[in-house]
């Protein structure tokens, strides 16, 4: 889906709710869960917030969400517990925090933000992210706090017939991780992204939702972006940056993250999406996966899809 902006700068939020084959049991909920989290971010902005509060914003709505895999609604590792992967990136000065591997966090994206602008790294991990969440007062919430009844017999299901991450290859092995992309009327853009990676990873897997350049980036002068799908293929494309590097070479969103996705999946067989924005106002979300819960707020129009090619549009509510 694409939508070419006006010349003159307003604000536009992009988010996604995770590229794979969504069952229709969730499919609903899924695009009603976008479509929130796509107008509480926006209206951070209306009320002259800046692209990175959005972004958080957002996130954090679908974090809370138990439908999508990230914050609440994670899924398990082999161990069957949770580890949860976040970054965030203000393209204003390229600054960038990420998390990865924490647990007990209830929104990842707000530790990755604390990471950013309380310490002097870009990623903490494990046991030192969740000691710094302690040390700047982020509560900690018990696992089962994190875990739906349906991850946990998923869980087993998974378990029971051995299935891991190559067995289901097509697109049945993500789980609705989370992002957003956002503009704001001041120029600035910023991406988010958060997870809980895919079910039945090994202990200690990261994707690439938190590394910089794979499952997100942004930068004022060309755009922000945000992945999602099988995240060992988006690590070996570096998907985000070289999404970016086409806006960069004059492409528009569309056409930047179209080519990237086909560079994907040729080279490396592997199944996505992506959200972009760019510094114009123009932004995208497409997907090489069956499905993709995705919304967009721009002006006055909502727009959202769960299909490829499909683009419903409401006013926004007043
Ligand atoms: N990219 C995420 C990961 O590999 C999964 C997803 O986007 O659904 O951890």
């Amino acid at each position: 889906m694409t939508h070419v902006n006006e010349p003159a700068m307003k604000a536009v939020l992009v988010v996604h709710g995770g590229a794979w084959a969504i069952p229709d049991s969730i499919s609903v909920a899924s695009v009603e869960g976008v479509k929130a989290a796509a107008l509480s971010g926006f209206l951070v902005m209306k009320k002259g917030g800046t692209a990175l509060d959005a972004v958080e914003t957002a996130v954090k709505a679908m974090e809370d969400d138990p439908v999508f895999d990230a914050g609440h609604g994670a899924v398990l590792n082999t161990d069957g517990e949770v580890e949860l992967d976040a970054i965030v990136m203000d393209g204003r000065t390229l600054a960038a925090g990420a998390v990865s591997s924490v647990r007990n966090i209830a929104n990842p994206v707000t530790l990755a933000r604390a990471v950013m602008e309380k310490t002097d790294h870009v990623m903490l991990t494990d046991r030192g992210a969740n000691h710094f969440a302690d040390s700047i007062g982020i509560p900690k919430v018990h696992t089962d706090a994190l875990v739906t009844d349906d991850e946990r017999k998923e869980w087993h299901r998974y378990k029971m017939y051995s299935l891991g991450v190559k067995d289901l290859f097509n697109s049945q092995w993500a789980h609705d991780t989370v992002g957003a992309v956002a503009l704001d009327c001041y120029g600035n853009v910023a991406c988010a992204t958060s997870t809980g990676g895919i079910r039945n990873k090994m202990v200690g897997r990261v994707g690439d939702s938190p590394i910089i350049g794979c499952g997100g980036y942004a930068d004022n002068h060309s755009g922000a972006v945000s992945c999602t799908g099988h995240g060992e293929s988006i690590m070996k494309v570096t998907l985000a940056s070289r999404v970016i590097f086409h806006m960069e070479q004059g492409k528009v969103p569309s056409e930047a993250v179209k080519s990237c996705l086909q560079y994907m999946g040729e080279r490396v067989q592997g199944g996505g999406g992506v959200i972009a924005v760019a510094r114009t106002g123009d932004w995208a979300a497409e997907f090489t996966t069956e499905r993709m819960a995705w919304a967009a707020v721009d002006g006055e129009v909502l727009w959202y899809g769960l299909n490829p090619e499909e683009m419903f549009q409401e006013k926004l509510p007043q």
